[in-house]
């Protein structure tokens, strides 16, 4: 068979996952390859905030994620992910990372674990992580092949093992061979429309933006499935912040993220098309999903009733600064705000908005009357939404969502102004379903012989998430991958 690199293990995409892979594969004697179909590796795990959110003990773990998976995983995998989630501060010591312990957190569903979660942090984000472990990768001499996607697996068709894979290199297509095994981390789907329509979000996909990092296209989904894989988690994903439509569709991944996150004073409220008011203003929209209330779809009229949405606002509201964070702001001010645009400056908000209002991205008007056609809703509604949130004001109560009344400043001073919302998808938890050493199985639950998966590319995570916990997996569960792949025999030549 023709082959351009012949190794023991090959791993198809670098983030934290295939690094964490490459260094415990190749610390266990094996000859590594890694393929990055971008210019540069890093994927989600370079632009995450990187929080790893773990339990204290392994009882309390195990009881947790059960909880969480609702019936989405068996037992074996249950303990085998506390096993790992707990074990992570050792791995990182073990790596030679330096780490903080934060002060414990509540769980995202502390109605599901009274109690606290241990939190460390990678400092200052993902990108730092990911730094890391790019030395640890150099260190070792791995080679990186970046620019290098993979396209198809190789496969014996009598004996099911997978040997390698045909792959694309600045245009040139290459044959990698793998004498052990194949460990696919090349993320989730985020950025393949085609693939939320079906499994996630009929009908919206045009209001759903990443983000993430744009490899994520879901190729490993299509690479495993053409070789018998089962899928799992498809219906799992998590939801980031509120951004702003227009430039989000521009540049194709999410623009203003956290867009009206801030709880300054000014008056600013979401209106939908019908110019209602549709959830709190300053719900969490972290993990908890409270930001779902904008994709409520109403089967009757067969449309998702509050979309388009729009956040609108007074002058008080837009002269306190950037309506969304912005690079410049510090790590503290940007609440956490990390992702592929701020961290790579795709789009960086003004300080002063002006810029955006040029744009077009957000639509200025002198009266209630212009802002209403300019946004296309209806003018009476929108008088009469306005006119409940300032008595809810000057009540110090928004009796309709319970918005905490210290975010509560009247809608009052022109100009008005509105952008279109967009909703941010933070990555997805679906793919080939994997064992506990991170073999790939049938819709059998066999094991495809040689091929491996581990990090968001088929995640533990089934139905509920804890925050912070992707990452963690990405690290422990690539180690796995990588041992155990090391760990087979060789296929003769
Ligand atoms: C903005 C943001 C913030 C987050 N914050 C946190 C957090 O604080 N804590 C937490 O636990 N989780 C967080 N997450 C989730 C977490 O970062 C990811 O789930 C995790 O890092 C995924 O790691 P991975 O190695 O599986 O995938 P990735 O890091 O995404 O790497 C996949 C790589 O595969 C490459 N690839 C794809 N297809 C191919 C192909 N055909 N051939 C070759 N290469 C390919 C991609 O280009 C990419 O580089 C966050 C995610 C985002 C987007």
């Amino acid at each position: 068979m023709k082959k351009d690199y012949e190794v023991d293990v090959l791993i198809v995409g670098y983030g934290a996952a295939g690094a964490n892979a490459a260094i415990a594969a190749h610390d266990a004697g094996a000859h590594v390859l890694i393929v990055e179909k971008l210019r540069v590796g890093g994927g989600n795990s370079a632009v995450c905030a990187g929080a790893m959110v773990i339990p204290e003990s392994q009882e309390t773990a195990i009881a947790y994620y059960r909880a969480l998976s609702s019936g989405t995983v068996g037992e074996e995998m249950i303990r085998a992910f506390a096993e790992a989630m707990v074990g992570i501060p050792d791995l990182l010591s073990r790596l030679g990372l330096e780490f903080t312990v934060e002060p414990p957190i509540p769980p995202t569903f502390p109605s599901l674990m009274p109690g606290k979660l241990k939190q460390i942090h990678i400092h200052p984000t993902g990108e730092s992580g990911f730094r890391f472990l790019e030395g640890l990768v150099k260190d070792r001499n791995i080679e990186v092949l970046t620019d290098t996607q993979v396209k198809t697996l190789i496969r014996n068709p009598e004996t099911r093992e997978v040997l390698g894979a045909k792959a694309q290199r600045n245009g040139q297509d290459i044959q990698l061979l793998a004498r052990k095994g194949v460990i696919l981390t090349c993320g989730g789907y985020a950025y393949n429309p085609a693939m939320l329509a079906n499994f996630n979000l009929p009908g919206a996909t045009d209001y759903i933006f990443p983000w993430g990092a744009p490899g994520n296209t879901g190729d490993g989904i299509r690479l495993a499935t053409e070789v018998g894989a089962a899928l799992w988690h498809m219906a799992a994903i998590e939801w980031g912040r509120l951004c702003a439509r227009e430039p989000s569709k521009k540049f194709g991944t999410a623009i203003g993220y956290g867009l009206g996150r801030t709880k300054r004073a000014g008056g600013y409220l979401f209106v939908n098309k019908f110019g209602e008011r549709f959830m709190a203003e300053d719900a969490s929209l972290s993990h908890c999903k409270a930001q779902l209330d904008i994709l409520r779809y109403d089967h009757c009229n067969a449309e998702y009733r509050n979309l388009p949405a729009f956040l609108i606002f007074d002058q008080t509201y837009l002269s306190r600064g950037p309506i969304a964070p912005t690079a410049q702001m510090s790590e503290k001010k940007r609440g956490g705000m990390v992702g592929y645009s701020l961290v790579n400056k795709i789009y960086d908000w003004s300080a002063d908005n002006q810029a955006e209002i040029e744009a077009g991205w957000v639509l200025q008007a002198q009266t209630v009357v212009e802002l209403a056609n300019k946004i296309g809703v209806e003018t009476n509604a929108l008088e009469e939404t306005i006119r409940q949130y300032n008595r809810a004001c000057a009540e110090h109560c928004d009796s309709l969502f319970g918005r905490n009344e210290k975010t509560l400043a009247p809608f009052e001073t022109p100009p008005y102004f509105s952008v279109e919302l967009g909703l941010s998808l933070v990555n997805t938890q679906g793919g080939p379903k994997r064992n506990v050493n991170c073999q790939v199985l049938d819709h059998n639950d066999g094991v495809i012989p040689r091929l491996y998966a581990a990090g968001e590319l088929g995640s533990f995570f089934g139905f509920l998430y804890q925050a912070g916990s992707n990452y963690p997996e990405a690290w422990a569960f690539g180690q796995i991958a990588g041992r155990t792949a090391a760990a087979e025999t060789p296929l003769s030549e």
